[in-house]
């Protein structure tokens, strides 16, 4: 391949790829380093999404900053395997405000979107993450991994320069520590990698839970919202709604169903996997690659009942 084509092909495979704990673009070059490439997006971008509110893309991941007269509340560091990802967050933000980086909140304990925190640690900023995943990253010793200061529950509120911003627990579901980010004034939430936008659920849905999955959904329904700030830029890199909440709930249950059927009929595992089809999802991302996978843990569940 040309070193063009080269660039093109590693950023669709970072931006359209990427799923929830993305492929690790560690062969990648830094985007960073990248000459922009036509027709491309660019390798990072911070969009301003309300008036204290920006999003922080870089490569396939997504975080959420808030910024007030008294200082920035940051989210997942999303720095792994590229400490320059998390460099050009800290740069992004100085741009907009000189105000201290007060916290940064882990939206879960996945190092796709928590590594490299190391940084804000150093500009003095308090951890934030669900009581879950301090548990777990305690366990794991990842020296990349900033471990957090304050450990939440069901609720937890910062109040910080006149903004609210509420951590939500809304139980298991792609992980057992997910804090679905909600500022209500705003009417904005920030939740990462359980619903995807017109996008396949990853793989076998590694560190899911069932039938727990199901219940946040409606948890999240519940709260006061009009958009979603997603942690990857799934369709388009759009925001997401409350119609998309549905239909990633209504394609679990699709998904659900039909696997269900095929159980019954003794089909699970391999020829679940190839027959089951769901092709009112077809055009949604990521349904060739991951649809077995999916069909796999949904198997698991209603042929083995674990
Ligand atoms: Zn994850």
């Amino acid at each position: 391949m040309s070193s063009r084509s080269r660039v093109a092909f590693l950023l669709l495979t970072v931006l359209v790829v990427a799923g929830p704990m993305a492929v690790p673009a560690q062969q990648a070059p830094s985007p960073a380093q990248q000459p922009p490439t036509p027709g491309q997006p660019p390798p990072f971008e911070t969009k301003k999404i309300a008036d204290d509110v920006y999003l922080f893309r870089y490569g396939g991941h997504q975080s959420m900053f808030v910024v007030t007269p008294d200082g920035v509340i940051a989210t997942d560091p999303i720095g792994y395997r590229r400490p320059q990802a998390v460099r050009t967050y800290i740069d992004e933000i100085r741009k907009v405000t000189q105000a201290p980086i007060k916290y940064v909140v882990y939206s879960h304990h996945h190092y796709d979107h928590i590594e490299g925190g190391r940084p804000f640690k150093e500009l003095g900023a308090t951890f934030v993450a669900h009581k879950n995943a301090k548990t777990r990253l305690e366990a794991l010793k990842n020296p990349d991994v900033v471990l957090p200061d304050i450990a939440t529950n069901d609720l937890h509120v910062i109040t910080l320069g006149g903004t609210r911003l509420e951590l939500h627990y809304v139980g298991r579901n792609h992980s057992d520590n997910t804090l679905v980010m909600l500022l209500p004034k705003q009417k904005l939430i920030f939740v990462v990698d359980f619903i995807p936008i017109e996008t396949v659920q990853f793989r076998d849905f590694p560190d899911g839970y069932l039938p727990d999955f199901f219940e946040s959904f409606d948890k999240v329904l519940a709260l006061d919202w009009d958009r979603m700030i997603p942690g990857h830029p799934y369709a388009g890199g759009r925001l997401g709604t409350k119609d998309d909440v549905r239909a990633a709930k209504q394609y679990m249950v699709d998904l659900s169903d039909a696997v269900k059927q095929a159980a019954l009929a003794g089909k699970c595992f391999d020829d679940a996997m190839k027959e089951v089809k769901l092709p009112k999802y077809e055009k949604w991302a990521n349904y060739e690659r991951f649809l077995p996978g999916n069909i796999e843990r949904f198997c698991e569940y209603w042929g083995r009942g674990y």
